[in-house]
């Protein structure tokens, strides 16, 4: 359940070296850094024990130094390490906003200030992977090994690996289908890039649509998201499709809700059920 708690860190004000400019890294100048935190406060509020929040001096310490620490061209960089600073703080901050103000930049105009915000958060993503090239099971392995060890990026449970007769017109072998639930730092578009690298290290190479693979991962859910982009579809159009998708996914995660049908995985997979029994195709 998303946190509707926050904690607010309000224009925390330092001098530091960032800037394109040779002078402002010379220089310096004023800075002043906001954050939103979404978490949850229940704990600490009913306990009154500090261990149960994050403590704010503990954070504005942290992206002090982080701040002074070095001196990035753009605030964007910053804002970026600002966040992940803060999202690695703690398993149960969901989300963070860094705003950061640039009051004296030297662009010869009169305003308020400059500044960048951004918002990053932690996912949770399900992701379907299947072999039916090589040593099939040993592929899996190596991309679940290689997806556990992408940037800000754990893996949270793995499927049961169950075997699946293929489809499509391609004559091939038989496929090992599953499913791994993950939490990342990362957005949904550079996600999908990380998958397709592993594809192509594992040694994917695309011939026929449909056709043997060492490897395929495929993005099923990232969050409740609903994305349509040329390169990238959330929910996978064929999700509610396919049984080795519905199933797996079962398996590890009865409750999770398909956002664009708002049903839980197992009535999707009863009517999959019915659909493959009324047409009685396999
Ligand atoms: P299918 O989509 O039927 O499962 P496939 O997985 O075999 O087919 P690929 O050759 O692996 O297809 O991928 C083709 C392209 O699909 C990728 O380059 C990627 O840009 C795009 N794509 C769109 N949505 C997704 C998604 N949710 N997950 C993974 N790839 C996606
Ligand atoms: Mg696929
Ligand atoms: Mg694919």
């Amino acid at each position: 359940m998303e946190a509707k708690d926050k904690i607010y860190i309000k224009d925390l004000e330092l001098i530091a070296y960032h800037g394109v400019l040779e002078e402002e890294k010379q220089l310096g100048q004023k800075f002043l850094i906001s954050l939103e935190i979404s978490t949850s406060l229940r704990k600490a509020g009913l306990t009154d024990d500090l261990n149960n929040t994050i403590s704010y001096t503990e954070i504005c310490d942290d992206v002090e130094k982080l701040f002074l620490s070095k001196k990035n061209d753009l605030i964007e960089k910053c804002g970026e390490e600002i966040a992940e600073l803060i999202l690695k703080k703690n398993d149960s901050i969901q989300k963070v906003k860094v705003t950061i103000k640039k009051p004296w930049a030297p662009i010869r105009k009169i305003l308020d200030y400059a500044a960048i915000e951004v918002i990053r958060g932690r996912h949770k993503v399900f992701i379907s992977f299947g072999s039916n090239l090589g040593d099939k099971k040993q592929n899996i392995e190596a991309a679940l090994d290689k997806i556990g060890r992408l940037t800000n990026t754990k893996i949270i449970k793995t499927s049961s690996i169950i075997e699946t007769e293929p489809f499509g017109n391609v004559e091939q072998d038989i496929f090992l289908n599953g499913v791994v639930e993950i939490e990342t730092f990362m957005e949904a578009d550079e996600l999908l890039e990380s998958l397709l690298s592993i594809e192509t290290e594992l040694g994917r190479v695309r011939e026929v649509r449909w056709g043997p693979r060492i490897i395929d991962l495929d993005i099923l859910l990232y969050d409740s998201d609903i994305i349509n982009k040329e390169n990238l579809t959330i929910p996978h159009p064929w999700m509610n499709e396919r049984m080795f998708v519905l199933v797996p996914l079962l398996e590890i995660a009865p409750n999770v809700i398909e956002p664009l049908s708002s049903k839980r995985i197992r009535p999707l997979k009863e009517e999959l059920e019915d659909k493959i029994k009324k047409s009685g195709i396999k």
